[in-house]
């Protein structure tokens, strides 16, 4: 176990704001858990389990106990015609774990490419892109209660995964996820139907047969064109989740706005893109200081550099106003807000 105390966060998190940790403790192995819950030091304090830090917005110091899993390891666990099992431990990165699996020729995780973060977060918010979720491709996940210590194994039915949503989400604090397991169909079957995915591939130099690793390469072309990497404008991917609203409600606005994307979605709701409500406001390229809304995807708010997490915060709530002034509808935020 690695304590540091008055931890600066920059670089723990993609819209690189600046922030301090009481403490910023790393575990090596869950083993280390046990010393961890006996320490003095941080009985009482808040806790917060740290991956990767790209879904999270810090808007101030931590007064806390950051608490960083840094279990490493990958395995075939078993491999058949119908079906291949795979686990990897929470501190792998989540896109080198994907390229590591369709390397070796399985399907079934190349549209989730190119997403950053780690292993261990991906069950939180259920990750997903390009027609695929994570709850596709989950068979179980392994966790530590941190109220008593004791090791507890998820279905994926105990997982409760909705869109971009779990069992985790809604217990913050309660469990750290150690390795996940996943199963794959054997057979490929490939997911392309998403705007941009289709041309990417016709693109490719590469004319083999359709394989996951060409879908990765297409999805991953797909986001580089229009999602801004991290590590060179601080961001956390999609600021706010599309909203789920009544079929009345997406009727009516479609009645007022010929133009306005609707999809269908659980429950008998609509989804409706949270991309086209932002862009609709005026807010595609604007920009408060350092806090600013990217001028290729309205759903992505960045830090030009100098920006706190509080201006990142403001400029978040003053989209939401004007999106629920102008069609009633309420945006909620996707990433973590401390
Ligand atoms: C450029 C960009 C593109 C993105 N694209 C997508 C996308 O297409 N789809 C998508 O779904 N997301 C996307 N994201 C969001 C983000 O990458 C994912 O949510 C990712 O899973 C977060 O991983 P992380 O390790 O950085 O988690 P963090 O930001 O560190 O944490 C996220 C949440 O998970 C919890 N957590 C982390 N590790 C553990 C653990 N081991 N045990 C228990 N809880 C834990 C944290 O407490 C927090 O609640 C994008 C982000 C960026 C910056």
């Amino acid at each position: 176990m690695r304590v540091v105390e008055h931890a600066p966060l920059q670089s723990f998190n993609t819209f690189h704001v600046a922030a301090n940790a009481r403490y910023l403790v790393t575990l090596e192995s869950p083993d280390e858990l046990t010393a961890f819950l006996a320490d003095s030091r941080f009985s009482g304090l808040p806790l917060f389990v740290l991956g990767g830090g790209s879904n999270l917005l810090l808007t101030g110091d931590f007064a806390g106990v950051m608490l960083c899993p840094r279990f490493m390891g990958r395995e075939v666990l078993s491999q058949e015609v119908e079906r291949v099992r795979l686990r990897a431990c929470a501190g792998e990165s989540w896109d080198g774990f994907v390229d590591w699996a369709v390397a070796q020729g399985f399907a079934g995780l190349e549209n989730l490419s190119c997403i950053p973060g780690h292993v261990g977060a991906a069950p939180v918010q259920n990750i997903g892109a390009y027609g695929v979720e994570l709850q596709d491709v989950v068979e179980r996940v392994e966790a530590l209660d941190l109220s008593t210590g004791a090791a507890v194994s998820f279905t994926r039915d105990d997982c409760q995964f909705a869109y971009r949503d779990s069992v985790f989400k809604r217990n913050p604090g309660r469990y750290l996820i150690t390795a996940v397991v996943f199963s794959l169909a054997g057979k490929f079957a490939p997911r392309l139907d998403y705007p941009g995915v289709p041309a990417a591939l016709a693109a490719q130099q590469d004319e083999g047969p359709l394989s996951p690793a060409r879908v990765r390469q297409a999805i991953c072309a797909v986001r580089y064109g229009k999602l801004p990497d991290p590590a060179v404008l601080g961001n956390a991917g999609s600021f706010f989740k599309n909203p789920l609203v009544s079929q009345s409600l997406a009727d009516s606005l479609k009645g007022e706005y010929a133009s306005m994307p609707v999809y269908p979605a659980a429950a008998g709701l609509a989804k409706i893109p949270a991309a086209w409500l932002i862009e609709q406001c005026g807010f595609k390229g604007y920009r408060a200081g350092d806090a600013g809304v990217h001028e290729k995807h309205a759903l992505v708010l960045v830090n030009y550099g100098q920006a706190t997490g509080a201006e990142l915060w403001a400029l978040a709530e003053k989209i939401r106003l004007a999106v629920r002034q102008r069609f009633g509808v309420e945006l909620e935020p996707e990433p973590n807000r401390l």
